[in-house]
C-alpha cells in the first residue's frame, strides 16, 4: 500500500508535542512491513533541514483566496529516516523557526493543505490513502472530495487520526474564500456551530477517523471541547488505536542521549548511574525519590496544579522527595514553578524550556513521572517513563487509564488516581514516597515488570493497515 501521511510534524525534523512522535515513528514501521509510507509536512526553518541534503521535486503555484502564492516541494535525499520526507515551502508562511503560535497559523496551515492537495493533484498515479493528522491538516478530506480543482482525488480515501481534539483549527465563514473553489451546497460538511471547523469537518469527511487510545475514543463522547454530539454521531467510523513507542529513539540499552545504558537485568544499577548524574546537574539530593515532570504547561496537563501541589507535598512529607521539572507553556504557570527554585533549593528545580536531551536523562534518572493530565489522548510520556522502569504517577483518564495499572491492583506497575486536584496528587505523591522508602524490593519488581511491557509499534502498525485496508 502507498500512504501518504500529511502532518504538522514529525519528529526529529520539527516536534511540539506527541504529534512529532508518532509521525515520526508510524511511517518507519510502516516501511518495514512492507508498505509504501512517505510524509509531507511544512518546511520550517530548523535544524533537520540545514544538516541534510534535498532534491526539488515540484513546484506549483496556488491561491488562497485572492492572494497567490509559489510553493516549493522539496524531498530528502537519502532516505534517512526510513521513509519518503517531503517538505513544503511557501515563502513568508512556513519559514519560520517554530511550529505554531503565530497570528497567521490559520493562513500558514490553509496554504499548507492547499499546497498538498495541489501537488497530490499533479502525481502521475494516485496514494492508496491519504493519512491526515490534527487539525493542521483537516480541510483535506473536504477539500479532496468538493473542491472542483482536486476531482481527480475524489475518490481516493482519507483517514483521519485525532491526536488532541482540543484544538480544532476554528475559523471564521469571513474566511471561506480561503478554501479552492468548493462545492457550496456542502457548507454543512465543514461547519461545527457557526463556525468553519477544521477538526469537525475531518470528523465528518475523512472516510474512517481514529483516535490514539481507546478510553480517549469513548471520552471524546461526553468531553471534546464542543464536539460531543460529532463524535456521538459519527461513532460508527471511530477507531481506537493506542500508540507505539519508537524502539529506535527510546530504549535505555542504546539511547544515543544517555552517556549510562541499562536493560532490565541492571534496572537498579542502571538508573542509580543517571539518577545521579541527573541530580549533579541541578543540585538535588539523590538518596530521595525524585519526582518529574515533563511536558507542556498547561490547563489539559494540569501544569496550574503543580506549584500548590509541589508546595503540599513537600509540606506533608518535610521536604522528603525531589522534584524536578521540564516544560514551557502558560506564563503564569511557567512563573510560579520558577519562583519555587528558591524555596526548596536541594530539593526542587524547574527547567523552563524544551529540551530534549535532558528529558532522555529524567525518563532514565528519575523514580517517579508524575502526569495528572485533565485530558491525555494517548500520553507518551508514561508509556517512555515506564520502558526506563520510572514508575508513572498519572490520573486516570483517556490513554493513562490504558496504560498503567495501579500498584495496589494484581501485578499492578504504577500509581493511579481520578481527580485532576491538589489532594489526589499530594496523596499519590506520598504513595509514591513511601514505597521509594519503605519497599524498595517491591519497587524494583515494578521497574522490571513495566519495562518487559511490548509497547512497540508493529501492533499499531497492523491495526492502521487493517483500517486502511477496509476502505478498499
Ligand atoms: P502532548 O500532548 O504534548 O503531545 P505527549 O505525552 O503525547 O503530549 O507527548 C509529549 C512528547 O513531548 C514527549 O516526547 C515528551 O518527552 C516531549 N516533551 C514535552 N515537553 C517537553 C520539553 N519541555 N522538553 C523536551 N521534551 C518535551
Amino acid at each position: 500500500m502507498e500512504i501518504i501521511h500529511v502532518s504538522a510534524e514529525c519528529y526529529p525534523v520539527a516536534k511540539a508535542g506527541g504529534l512529532g512522535d508518532v509521525v515520526g515513528a508510524l511511517p518507519k514501521y510502516q516501511v518495514a512491513m512492507g508498505h509504501t509510507a512517505k510524509v509531507v509536512m511544512p518546511m520550517y526553518r530548523t535544524k533537520f533541514l540545514y544538516q541534510n541534503d534535498w532534491v526539488i521535486d515540484f513546484k506549483g503555484r496556488t491561491n488562497l483566496g485572492n492572494w497567490w502564492f509559489d510553493f516549493t516541494v522539496i524531498k530528502e535525499k537519502t532516505n534517512k529516516l526510513g521513509f519518503d520526507l517531503y517538505l513544503i515551502d511557501i515563502n513568508g508562511l512556513l519559514d519560520r523557526e517554530k511550529v505554531y503560535g503565530y497570528n497567521d497559523d490559520t493562513e500558514r496551515f490553509t496554504c499548507f493543505q492547499i499546497a498538498v492537495v495541489n501537488w497530490l493533484s499533479h502525481w502521475q498515479h494516485k496514494p492508496d490513502v491519504i493519512h491526515c493528522h490534527d487539525h493542521h491538516t483537516g480541510l483535506i478530506p473536504f477539500m479532496v472530495k468538493y473542491c472542483y480543482d482536486y476531482n481527480k482525488l475524489a475518490d481516493v480515501p482519507t483517514v483521519f487520526t485525532i491526536h488532541n481534539a482540543q484544538y480544532q483549527g476554528w475559523m471564521g465563514w469571513d474566511k471561506s474564500y480561503y478554501i479552492p473553489r468548493w462545492d457550496t451546497w456542502k457548507a454543512g460538511l465543514l461547519e461545527w456551530k457557526n463556525n468553519i471547523n477544521p477538526l469537525a469537518s475531518a470528523v465528518k469527511n475523512a472516510w474512517k477517523v481514529t483516535t490514539v487510545s481507546h478510553s480517549y475514543l469513548d471520552e471524546l463522547r461526553y468531553n471534546s471541547n464542543g464536539l460531543e454530539a460529532l463524535f456521538e454521531y459519527e461513532k460508527g467510523k471511530c477507531v481506537g488505536i493506542l500508540n507505539g513507542i519508537d524502539a529506535d529513539v527510546w530504549s535505555p540499552a542504546t539511547d544515543t542521549y544517555l552517556k549510562d545504558h541499562f536493560s532490565v537485568e541492571d534496572v537498579e544499577e542502571g538508573k542509580a548511574e543517571n539518577k545521579k548524574l541527573l541530580c549533579s546537574q541541578f543540585g538535588l539530593d539523590e538518596t530521595k525519590a525524585l519526582l518529574i515532570f515533563i511536558g507542556r504547561l498547561v490547563g489539559e496537563k494540569a501544569a496550574d496544579l503543580l506549584p500548590d501541589a509541589i508546595l503540599s507535598s513537600m509540606y506533608a512529607l518535610n521536604n522528603g522527595v525531589n522534584f524536578l521539572i521540564l516544560g514551557s507553556g502558560e506564563p503564569h504557570v511557567e512563573w510560579q514553578l520558577s519562583q519555587l527554585n528558591a524555596h526548596f533549593p536541594g530539593n526542587y528545580h524547574a527547567v523552563i524550556g524544551y529540551n530534549e536531551t535532558l528529558s532522555h536523562l529524567m525518563y532514565a534518572g528519575a523514580d517517579f513521572l508524575l502526569m495528572p493530565s485533565r485530558v491525555e489522548p494517548c500520553g507518551l510520556n508514561q508509556m517512555y517513563a515506564m520502558q526506563y522502569g520510572t514508575v508513572p504517577v498519572v490520573r486516570s483518564t483517556g490513554g493513562l487509564r490504558d496504560t498503567v495499572v495501579d500498584m495496589g491492583d494484581h501485578e499492578g506497575w504504577g500509581i493511579r488516581f481520578n481527580n485532576a486536584s491538589v489532594g489526589d496528587i499530594t496523596y499519590s505523591v506520598t504513595r509514591a514516597a513511601a514505597l521509594y522508602n519503605n519497599d524498595k524490593e517491591h519497587l524494583n519488581w515494578m521497574r522490571q515488570r513495566m519495562m518487559k511491557i511490548d509497547n512497540s509499534w508493529e501492533n499499531a502498525v497492523q491495526q492502521y493497515i487493517n483500517v486502511y485496508a477496509s476502505l478498499k
